[in-house]
């Protein structure tokens, strides 16, 4: 998520009241990164007991550091206690379920993540909830701009952003927009969204779900407990979502709402050829051509754009109000954001393309391609890349993955390992220069970063600098 728009609800400085947590039991926390520390010191601050904890010394003593107190969950006894709190990247199933974890299990503890307690702080709000394989930040900021823009007290965060216990109370008339990732699903309980996205589901995190069962079973939890006017969002372009569209409609759903890039989706949201179709009302009416906004590029976009409409309309904006936010929406940092152009040569930071299906979409959107990808490969394959090699120049391989790509990429596309981005960027410049046809120099790694960065922020930052470092005549390669 975009810092700027992490929090976005205006005017509330009050935080989160957990007082009648007060008295239950212990509140047990395990994962005191950015989400556990903050949960720490939100219940801390409502005079609840916590005993928190991190297997990593360093995050024992930030956390110690901050007042909360360490208990070694180990030693615990977790009859007594009333919920345990896990960080979304600690595994409660697959592979296998953390120590702790099983042990609060079989002492009959609860275990919950953030989002389920801030529910439990706020049931009155609205809660909007976003997943996906992919898209779900932009969506999600998408649908947090477009709301803030119509005057909406919100609150936009969740996975990789604000922690949730940051957020604001916002009471009833309040909404929360929060971009859910499949472990966060996996960690709440009673929680109801009243408008709920399924963008699409492909194969990634698998070791964490038990295989793809498991996996579209998570992300299928976003419909949970839904009835009445709640609102189910799912693009229906991809199979997996097809088939939870079908389950949600056999159980009786009743405010089911599709969403198609690729076909008309009766009652909900079309986008033809980049033209918005808002069948919500049943007049299919057209209402906005997505080709004339630029920060929106490419038909995945589309996708996100169409669910966030939809939200936006759930949630009673009108279509001129959702427009305009559409037009001024100012993007997110490291999805396809351009960030230099030195004559025709344009530099594109798409380091969020984890995966073969992010970097697919972005390979998509442009014709000629110097294209800068590797880092630590991920499940899935590259395979689906392939239709789009004929628009590649000249790929540059970083990271552990490079060896294995460059096998891959032989007799269909020019490629060099180069190891490192410092050498990937100067060596596809001096290219793209001694070309002299221009195009994008394309950083879309379809792999984790982790091999070589902290996280895909610290790589496209990384990326980005290197770029504005770059003098508009130089181009020796080897830098
Ligand atoms: P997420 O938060 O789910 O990882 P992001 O909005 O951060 O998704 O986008 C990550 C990358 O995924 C983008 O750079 C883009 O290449 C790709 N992407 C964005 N939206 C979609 C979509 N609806 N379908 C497929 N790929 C997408």
């Amino acid at each position: 998520m975009n810092a700027a728009l992490d929090i976005m609800a205006a005017g509330q400085p009050a935080s989160l009241d957990f007082s009648f947590l007060r008295g239950g039991g212990t509140v047990a926390i395990l994962g005191l990164g950015k989400s556990g520390l903050a949960t720490a010191s939100a219940l801390a601050a409502s005079g609840v007991d916590v005993a928190a904890w991190d297997d990593s010394p360093s995050g024992r003593a930030a956390a110690e550091a901050e007042g909360v107190t360490l208990v070694d969950l180990m030693e615990a006894d977790f009859r007594g206690m009333r919920f345990l709190v896990l960080s979304p990247g600690i595994p409660h199933h697959f592979p296998e379920p953390h120590p702790v974890a099983a042990k609060a299990v079989a002492e009959g503890c609860k275990i919950v993540g953030d989002i389920e307690l801030l529910y439990l702080a706020q049931p009155e709000a609205r809660y909007l909830g976003i997943t996906g394989t992919n898209g779900k930040s932009t969506t999600t900021a998408l649908i947090g701009h477009i709301l803030g823009e119509a005057g909406m007290a919100i609150a936009v965060g969740g996975n990789l952003g604000t922690p949730v216990m940051t957020f604001p109370p916002l009471g009833s008339d309040g909404a929360y927009v929060i971009e859910m990732s499949s472990y966060q699903l996996d960690l709440i309980d009673s929680l109801v969204f009243d408008a709920a996205v399924l963008l699409n589901i492909t194969p990634d995190h698998l070791d964490r779900h038990g295989g793809m069962d498991g996996y579209i079973a998570a992300k299928e939890r976003i419909f949970a407990g839904q009835g009445g006017d709640k609102a189910a969002i799912i693009g229906i372009d991809s199979a997996p979502c097809r088939d939870v569209a079908a389950r949600l409609s056999a159980r009786g759903h009743a405010r089911l709402i599709p969403i198609s890039v690729c076909e008309d989706a009766p009652g909900g949201v079309a986008v033809d050829n980049g033209l918005l179709i808002d069948d919500l009302d049943g007049d299919a009416e057209p209402v906005l051509d997505l080709k004339t906004i630029e920060r929106l590029p490419g038909a995945h976009n589309w996708q996100n754009a169409a669910a966030a409409w939809a939200v936006a309309r759930v949630c009673a904006v009108d279509k001129p109000t959702i427009e305009a936010a559409m037009r001024s929406f100012p993007g997110l940092a490291h999805r396809q954001q351009l960030v230099r152009t030195i004559g025709n040569i344009r530099f594109v930071d798409d380091s969020k393309a984890t995966n073969a299906d992010a970097a697919e979409k972005a390979l998509g959107c442009y014709d000629r391609i110097y294209w800068i990808a590797g880092g630590r490969a991920k499940e899935g394959g590259l395979t689906s890349l392939e239709p789009f090699l004929p628009r590649i120049a000249r790929a540059f391989l970083i990271g552990e993955a490079a060896p294995d790509m460059a096998v891959w990429l032989e007799d269909k596309a020019p490629a060099i390992v180069v190891g490192t981005m410092e050498r990937a960027v100067a060596a596809a410049y001096a290219m793209a220069r001694a070309d002299g046809v221009g195009g994008v120099i394309l950083l879309s790694p379809a792999c984790a970063s982790f091999d070589q960065y902290p996280n895909f922020e610290v790589r496209g930052r990384h990326f980005v600098s290197l770029v504005a470092a770059l003098e508009p005549n130089e181009g020796g390669i080897g830098a």
